[in-house]
């Protein structure tokens, strides 16, 4: 008799556990990230620029600072960039790395300038970012380091990706 106890709830726990995990896993894959993420290894070797914080200081703007240092954000509809149409090229802010082309930018409709890719995979990193209670892909530079914003999977063909960045972390040069 107490062996058929312990059995259900050994039972039990094994379902309880199963559930668990099916929602852990559920929640990995809802998070754009994981199939991303694994290219920020692949960018390790770029060169990369170090800098102090009191240097970043001195040559940002307080705004600029704010957002790309102390991975802030800037208000939505506020930025310069998020409805700009023209042709040209989005580098870093900090340190002036070729980052996004008007060609795969987009109106997604969500206050930031939007992209479905970057110039180049090797131009950005990604880390993950799980501040205020939610499970996001942060984009940083990958030669400074400076943050740029987030993406997320649902962007329109052909990659599905919405990279949602900050007007403050790029400077857009007109074609
Ligand atoms: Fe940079």
């Amino acid at each position: 008799m107490i062996a058929l106890r312990l059995m259900t709830l050994l039972l039990i726990s094994l379902f309880a556990f199963s559930c668990t995990s099916k929602t852990q896993d559920k929640q990995q894959t809802a998070a754009p990230s994981d199939s991303i993420t694994n290219e920020a290894y692949r960018n390790s070797k770029m060169e990369k620029i170090v800098k102090t914080d009191a240097e970043w200081k001195k040559e940002l703007s307080d705004e600029q600072y704010r957002v790309l240092r102390q991975k802030g954000t800037e208000r939505a509809f506020t930025g310069k960039y998020f409805d700009l149409k023209d042709d040209g090229t989005y580098s870093c802010a900090a340190c002036g790395s070729e980052l996004f082309s008007s060609l795969q930018k987009f109106d997604s409709g969500c206050g930031w300038p939007s992209y479905t890719a970057p110039l180049d995979s090797s131009k950005v990193e990604f880390h993950k970012d799980i501040s205020f209670g939610m499970v996001r892909t942060e984009v940083l530079c990958a030669k400074c380091g400076s943050h740029l914003g987030h993406v997320f999977d649902d962007g329109p063909e052909p990659t599905g990706n919405r990279y949602c960045i900050n007007s403050v972390s790029l400077k857009f040069i007109k074609k």
